[in-house]
């Protein structure tokens, strides 16, 4: 029997695009109360607004800001309208590549963004919104990795190292919240046709559309099942983690 995560708070990071985008829809669906997080607010804005065309019910809550902007994560759970305030289901999904380099050329700045991006913000919006799990009894945390972080490959070093931290935090997360009703989970998608090859070649449409010509890549709505699927397994039943290829990625 799934879950019934109706009435449940979602909180998705990179709500403006690609997997989270997908995601939204997918909760709303289900009956899910939702905190949009990304820096574009006219994009949160228009998903808000569409959802909420289609489900008269839906509560949808935007909450722009930059991961990187640690405190402010720290502060979401007291800026949020009480409704939202308690989070029940965190979907860490913001992240991004910059470039495919060798390490000899890696830019500093990106390395940075990218550490930002994909680790620390992920690692506080977890410490932020746990404790409120642990206390109120159910929570799941979903990590949004990627085969980068099972694999290694060349002149992509720092992205690479991001999402291998993501895979051991996710890994040690779990062991912390044993004997709790939290569950932990990561997700870790193969190549999806999302606006991550624009982000990482920045907007070269050309270079964009090469990473997905010789396959047929995964949708974002894809990994929204798969969000899903992990949310809904019956209490007791915790997926680790989820390596998810397009059939035909070598
Ligand atoms: P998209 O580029 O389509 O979406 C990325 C999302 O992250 C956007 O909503 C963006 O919003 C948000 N984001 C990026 N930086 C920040 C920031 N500093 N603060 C807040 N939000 C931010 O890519 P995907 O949907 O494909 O990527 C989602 C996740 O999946 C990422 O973690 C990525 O590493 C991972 N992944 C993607 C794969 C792929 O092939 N597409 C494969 C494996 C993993 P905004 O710009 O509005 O801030």
């Amino acid at each position: 029997q799934p879950l019934d995560i109706s009435g449940w708070t979602v909180l998705i990071t990179g709500a403006s695009s690609g997997f989270g985008w997908a995601a939204a829809w997918r909760f709303a669906e289900l009956g899910c109360k939702l905190v949009l997080v990304a820096r574009r607010t006219d994009r949160l804005r228009e998903l808000a607004a569409e959802i909420c065309t289609k489900y008269k019910e839906a509560r949808v809550h935007c909450a722009p800001l930059d991961v990187c902007d640690v405190d402010k994560i720290e502060s979401l759970p007291f800026m949020l309208p009480p409704e939202f305030a308690q989070v029940d289901i965190l979907v860490n999904n913001a992240g991004l590549a910059l470039g495919k380099l060798p390490v000899q050329d890696n830019v500093t700045a990106n390395v940075l963004t990218m550490m930002q991006t994909n680790v620390s913000s992920l690692i506080v919006a977890t410490a932020t919104f746990s404790k409120g799990m642990v206390a109120r009894g159910r929570g799941h945390i979903i990590n949004i990795g990627s085969i980068a972080g099972h694999e290694a490959y060349a002149n992509g070093s720092v992205y690479c190292a991001t999402k291998h931290a993501v895979t051991a935090f996710t890994t040690a997360a779990r062991h912390d919240l044993v004997g709790t009703p939290v569950r932990v989970t990561c997700i870790s998608p193969g190549f999806a046709e999302t606006e991550f090859s624009l982000v990482r070649f920045g907007n070269d449409t050309d270079k964009a559309a090469a990473v997905y010509s010789n396959l047929v890549s995964l949708s974002a709505k894809d990994i929204a099942d798969q969000i899903v699927y992990v949310a809904t397994r019956p209490a007791h039943v915790q997926i680790a983690d989820i390596i998810c290829w397009p059939t035909n990625q070598a």
